[in-house]
């Protein structure tokens, strides 16, 4: 049965002398495997349409829960991200993310196009790479379920005036008086049973500026192609970038090799 679809290539791994193993992020079909037989072979017509990040029109022979490449017809190659290393990075980290989420078929076509937004930014700098990844991370989280609270204390529901502390853990924000009283809380747990505080996660919270809190609030809610227009300060821009990192982590409970090697080229 033949299929065809739009798709990304996210990922790809080399087979025998000829083939590869592509891993596409489809429009249609999820995210699916697919064979791309003597693909590495210059004479292949479909060399350059079927490689990491093409985003190309595939026809696909598929028998069973297997796919096979017939044809692949480019679209966007994303060509910037071939020629920076770290733009390589921070694009096959994306990418793996995206690989992650995406098994739910009626979420891809969202996932898609907040990939290739993201792909296109970085490939043609439209913004610091630390805002793009960051922005991704806390939009991606909120796209599959691990949307925070951002509009109002998640205890006492009131409104945020002040200093505020962002809650990983909870997904929410706190104003100042239930940080203290939530604070005192977990004193009280310490003081009374030293053994169950120690089985508790270490809680992990920020306090944030306005700014910062303003910046998550337009990264949950900005249409997908303004999701990088906007600005932050040195400061806050790595407190914001902190911050997205480990809320995206900490609800998918995992690490990325890829994250771990961008951050090796940047360092
Ligand atoms: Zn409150």
């Amino acid at each position: 049965m033949l299929e065809t679809t739009k798709g990304i290539v996210i990922r790809e791994v080399a087979v025998g002398e000829k083939d590869k193993l592509l891993t596409v992020l489809t429009h249609d079909l999820g995210v699916i495997t697919v064979s791309a037989k003597g693909i590495r072979s210059v004479k292949n017509p479909n060399i350059s349409s079927a490689q990491l990040f093409c985003y190309s029109n595939f026809v696909l022979y598929k028998k069973g829960d297997f796919y096979w490449l017939r044809e692949s017809d480019l679209i966007e190659s994303f060509y910037g991200l071939r020629s920076d290393i770290e733009k390589y990075a921070l694009a096959a980290y994306i990418c793996s993310i995206a690989e992650d989420f995406a098994c739910v078929e009626e979420d891809t076509p969202i996932v898609e196009r907040l990939v290739l937004n993201t792909l296109y930014s970085i490939a043609n700098e439209l913004a610091e790479r630390k805002l793009i990844k960051a922005s991704f991370e806390m939009r991606v989280a909120a796209v599959f379920g691990f949307m925070p609270d951002l509009f109002e204390c998640s205890s006492c529901m009131g409104e945020l005036n002040g200093r505020t502390v962002f809650d990983v853990m909870n997904g929410g924000v706190m104003c100042e008086k239930c940080r203290q009283r939530s604070a005192a809380a977990v004193y009280l747990i310490r003081d009374d049973s030293p053994d169950s505080y120690e089985s508790l996660e270490p809680v992990i919270r920020f306090e944030i500026t306005s700014d910062v809190l303003a910046a998550l609030r337009y990264v949950v809610t900005a249409k997908g192609e303004r999701l990088f227009s906007f600005k932050l300060e040195e400061s806050s821009l790595d407190l914001f970038s902190e911050i997205c990192e480990k809320y995206l982590l900490h609800h998918l409970g995992r690490g990325f090799a890829t994250l771990d090697f961008y951050k090796s080229m940047i360092e």
